[in-house]
């Protein structure tokens, strides 16, 4: 009787696998260092210490990317809202 185990590690697939169109000018893509990806969420976010109360920054991230970083804004409390890309505003950045 064999317990299953963890199996062969297969590689996640990684936004360098997307493929991205790289002639769309303007194409929002994700933030997450290295990636190419076309974003599709952008999360917003501030930071007390040196933004005023109404001022959004916002980061893109792509689906492979968008929890790990709206966990870290969260962590610091950062983190004000999540949109799809195309519900961003011409105000927001
Ligand atoms: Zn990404």
């Amino acid at each position: 009787m064999s317990l299953p185990g963890p199996g062969p590690r297969r590689p996640r697939a990684l936004c360098q696998g997307v493929p991205v169109t790289d002639d769309e000018p303007g194409g929002p893509i994700c933030s997450a260092k290295g990636c190419r990806a076309a974003a599709v969420w952008a999360l917003r976010w501030n930071n007390p210490k040196i933004h005023t109360p109404e001022r959004r920054k916002v980061w893109l991230a792509c689906d492979e990317h968008r929890a790990g970083l709206s966990a870290f804004l969260d962590r610091r409390d950062f983190l004000r809202d999540a949109v799809p890309v195309a519900d961003l505003t011409d105000r927001d950045g």
